[in-house]
């Protein structure tokens, strides 16, 4: 398997891939190391994951390097990520211990307790847009729960899979705690005919589909992570028409807008329509892009060639149904997978850019009159990841944000995750929750102690 660098479209290196045979070795070996891993209090657990954190800070510099020469992330981001996605380890600190003791629910003739058991051997089948994200949402939790994890990193973030294993082998997780499946979607479906004990997925809507049926014959528990169409709206009232349209381009445009939540469409109310688009325009323009090692860049490369086909297609759409592009909608000279960053104004629900997935540095901005047409709009779309509302009247967002059938809602804010509150998807966005109290019991199986004596 070849990893490219998608800024400069040169060969990294090459890598030879798992075979269903290297798979069957490493779940066998998983399996025995789970029995052992178990056993251990999950103070121990935490502690190793602890430690992986001091690692992932020592070598913070290198691991943000290697991110940003497979996937095309500005450094800058890649620093951020790096550094952002250890308040996961921060949380599992403050809240592991409480999450996976035992309770006892009733004392009496009959103790009655629930024991939050591991499920065993895990699958993670990961996405390559914030690998530390998505990655640690799933393979620390299943870690300190006392699973074993047989992580297999998207085929775009394959080096950064091997460093997070190279740094929990050194931190004192278990070899056979802790694997790496290498390989494309065909390495995957390995994983899908092996005997494990849970499915745990982040990627596109399409795969996730494909996961869910190929393993429902297993009766394990399958959690799926998937894509977005997010809209904000911004109301009439909102006092600074210039900052809401600061933060809503950086929503749609971090990370060059491949975020599951990023901001991918835009209503705003006809009184402020024209200022807040100027304002828009003007932030995007403003933004550097180019060589993501450079400090400065704010948009890179998008970090596989063929999305940039796919937004080529939803702005062909969107222009022969009568959009127009403010800015951007090309590709600028030079090798690399870059887009330049486009706006587009005078879109409908009949373009594609609208309702699907663009996942790229595109966005559509759409006039509206109304609450309730924003609301309709908005719900207008077979995802449900998020949605974001910005107004100075929280009443009157929270109305609206009450109605959306989302998994997170947002007022004056957008494109942010916590580990305090529970990550997940509905309708074609996906099934489950990571992170808060609910993430960490994902990873568990509960079983009932009625113990008379
Ligand atoms: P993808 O579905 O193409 O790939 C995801 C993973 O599935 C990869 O590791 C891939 O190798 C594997 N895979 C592909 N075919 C498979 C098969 N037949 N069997 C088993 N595994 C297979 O998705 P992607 O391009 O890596 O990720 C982008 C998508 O992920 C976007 O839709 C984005 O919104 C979504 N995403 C969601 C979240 C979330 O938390 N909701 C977070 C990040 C990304």
């Amino acid at each position: 398997m070849q990893i490219i660098n998608p800024a400069t479209e040169e060969i990294i290196t090459e890598l030879p891939e798992d075979s269903q045979e290297s798979i069957q070795e490493k779940l066998a070996s998983l399996r025995k190391g789970q029995k052992e891993w178990a056993k251990k209090p999950v103070e121990e657990r935490l502690e190793v994951i602890i430690q992986f954190g001091e690692l992932v800070k020592a070598n913070k510099e290198e691991l943000a390097f290697v991110l940003t020469s497979e996937t095309g992330k500005p450094i800058a981001q890649s620093r951020n990520e790096v550094n952002g996605s250890l308040n996961r380890i921060e949380h599992l600190k403050t809240n592991a211990l409480k999450w996976l003791a035992t309770e006892t629910v009733a004392t009496g003739d009959v103790t009655e307790s629930i024991a939050y058991e591991p499920l065993g051997v895990i699958a993670n089948i990961s996405a390559w847009n914030f690998p530390y994200n998505v990655g640690y949402n799933v393979f620390l939790y299943a870690i300190v729960a006392g699973n074993a994890v047989l992580y297999k990193p998207s085929e775009f973030a394959t080096l950064t899979g091997m460093n997070f294993k190279e740094l929990l082998h050194q931190a004192g997780v278990p070899e056979n705690v802790f694997d790496v499946a290498i390989g494309t979607g065909q390495v995957g479906q390995y994983l899908l005919d092996a005997d494990l004990d849970g499915y745990f997925f982040t990627g596109s809507y399409k795969t996730g589909v494909h996961i869910a049926k190929s393993v429902a014959h297993k009766l394990v528990p399958v959690q799926l992570e998937l894509g977005g169409k997010d809209p904000l709206y911004v109301m009439d009232d909102i006092a600074d028409i210039k900052q809401a349209a600061i933060n809503a381009a950086e929503g749609a445009f971090y990370n060059n807008g491949q975020s599951c939540c990023a901001v991918e469409r835009i209503y705003v109310q006809d009184k402020i329509y024209d200022e807040f688009v100027k304002h828009f325009v003007e932030e995007v323009k403003s933004y550097p892009m180019g060589d993501p090692t450079e400090d400065a860049t704010f948009t890179g490369p998008l970090t596989r060639a063929q999305q940039v086909e796919v937004i080529l297609e939803q702005l062909n759409d969107s222009i022969q149904k009568g959009a127009k592009i403010l800015l951007g909608g090309d590709q600028p000279e030079g090798p690399g997978y870059y887009l330049n960053p486009t706006v587009v104004v005078d879109t409908n629900h009949e373009m594609e850019l609208m309702k699907e997935e663009s996942f790229g540095p595109v966005i559509g901005i759409q006039k509206v009159n109304t609450d309730a047409e924003a609301l309709e709009l908005m719900q207008d779309t077979p995802y449900g990841l998020t949605a974001a509302i910005y107004s100075t009247d929280e009443a009157r967002a929270k109305a609206l944000l009450d109605e959306m059938n989302v998994g997170t809602v947002y007022w004056n804010c957008c494109d942010r995750v916590s580990p305090n509150t529970p990550w997940s998807g509905r309708k074609n966005s996906g099934l489950g929750s990571t992170l808060s109290s609910q993430g960490i019991r994902a990873f568990t199986q509960p079983k009932s102690y009625q113990m008379r004596g």
